[in-house]
């Protein structure tokens, strides 16, 4: 076969990025909806180390052995820590340029709820950003599609099943001993129990 003629060696990669204190059910169905339907090779979990525009619980640590523990059965689910190496705050835009650095052949694809779409407009450099991702808004129930005049032209949105479940909500209810079985994957439930995560509620930054 003549190299001209081999299929196109391009990956759709996706980025879901959150702080995951902790990762929940919410978190993997809209991996898994913006995988098969945007008809991408896999997608990696881009865990935040210091968002600058929100306070975390937990420490890093506890956030990306929850997350590994929360994708560990899914071939097509990764963890990407990268974030947790840099000092100061995160910029998505410092991160997509070191990913699209590393892997230049990869069409990256950057996943976000619509809570964190309505933001968008304030992040640092996000044009930055826009130029080296498309990016995905999710349907999230109780939030409001954001204002497209703020988007770029070629974000996509992606209607998926609407689960009322939050990392805010999942806290409180570790924090009351409350049921939280189901809402977020076994590994991880058992993770915060036996780390005692959660359980003051001024935070736990152990
Ligand atoms: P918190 O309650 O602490 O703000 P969270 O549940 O929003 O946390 P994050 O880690 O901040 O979780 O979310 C990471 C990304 O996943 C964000 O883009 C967020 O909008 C999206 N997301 C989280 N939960 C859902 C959900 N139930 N449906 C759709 N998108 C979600």
């Amino acid at each position: 076969m003549r190299l001209g003629s081999l299929p196109s060696m391009t990956r759709r990669v996706g980025l879901l990025g959150g702080t995951f204190d902790p990762p929940h059910l919410g978190h993997l169905v809209v991996a898994e909806c913006a995988r098969v339907e945007l008809g991408l090779d896999e997608v990696r979990l881009l865990v935040a180390g210091d968002p600058y525009q929100k306070s975390t619980t937990s420490s890093s640590a506890h956030r990306v052995a929850m997350v590994r523990a929360a994708v560990a059965e899914d071939v097509h689910l990764s963890v990407d820590a990268r974030e947790l190496d840099r000092e100061g705050p995160t910029y998505t835009a410092d991160t997509l340029e070191a990913l699209s650095a590393e892997e230049p052949d990869t069409e990256w694809y950057f996943v976000l709820g619509e809570d964190a779409a309505a933001g968008l407009s304030t992040w640092h450099r996000v044009e930055e950003a826009f130029a080296r991702a498309t990016f995905v808004v999710v349907t999230r129930p109780g939030d409001q599609a954001p204002d497209d005049t703020l988007l770029p032209a070629a974000i996509v949105h992606l209607e998926i099943p609407q689960l009322e479940v939050s990392s805010t909500q999942l806290r409180e209810r570790f924090a009351a001993g409350r049921a939280t079985r189901y809402l977020v994957p076994p590994a991880v439930d058992s993770y915060v129990r036996s780390n005692d995560l959660y359980l003051s509620r001024d935070g736990d930054r152990g």
